[in-house]
């Protein structure tokens, strides 16, 4: 994307956090700079303001930081895909499996209407199996994945590779 090598510059790897050997990409920083804030909203927005979206689904919790400003701007509706035990209302749920055992991403069964056009966002992909359960779990609720969205893939691990084989597309400001 145009602001990618500039948005890439300003994301810290943390070495050895959470655990020996991981190298963690800290976007705290580029939260702190707000001319790159906006720059990577404005990625967004302008890869997706002719889309017509009618959702942006965001992954908790770093996805709500991109996801609330960029449905603001394109005037469309938010909705939180939570961690388990976190929504009050009726949910759906999708599990997946981690390195070590596993998770599970929850959705308001109201969420949206059947057919809906949305557009998932989160800030990385890994593995891709959070951003999968995301997306199967909307496909699921009868929404219309148009695009799964993230700041940062390491394409290394394959994550965004899989996301694609299971039928969804893939964007990433920085790839
Ligand atoms: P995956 O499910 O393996 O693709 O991991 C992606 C999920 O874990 C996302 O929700 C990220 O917020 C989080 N995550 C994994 N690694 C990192 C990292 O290096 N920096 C920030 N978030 C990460």
């Amino acid at each position: 994307s145009i602001y990618g090598d500039y948005i890439k510059s300003v994301i810290r790897t943390v070495p050895d956090w959470p655990q020996p050997g991981v190298n963690f990409r800290d976007i705290t920083p580029l939260l702190q700079n707000s001319a790159a804030f906006r720059k990577l909203i404005d990625s967004f927005v302008h890869r997706y303001q002719e889309m017509d979206l009618d959702a942006i689904a965001a992954i908790d919790a770093r996805g709500f930081i991109v996801g609330a400003p960029l449905a603001y701007e394109l005037g469309c509706s938010f909705v939180p895909v939570r961690k388990k035990g976190k929504l009050p209302f009726r949910t759906i749920s999708e599990t997946y499996t981690l390195e070590y055992g596993e998770a599970e991403v929850e959705l308001h069964s109201d969420a949206f209407k059947q057919g809906d056009r949305i557009l998932i966002v989160d800030d990385l992909i890994a593995t891709g199996g959070t951003m999968l359960a995301a997306a199967k779990l909307i496909t699921r609720s009868g929404g219309q994945v148009v695009e799964t969205a993230t700041i940062v893939d390491l394409p290394d691990l394959g994550g965004s590779e899989r996301i694609r084989e299971a039928g969804y597309s893939v964007f990433a400001v920085c790839a």
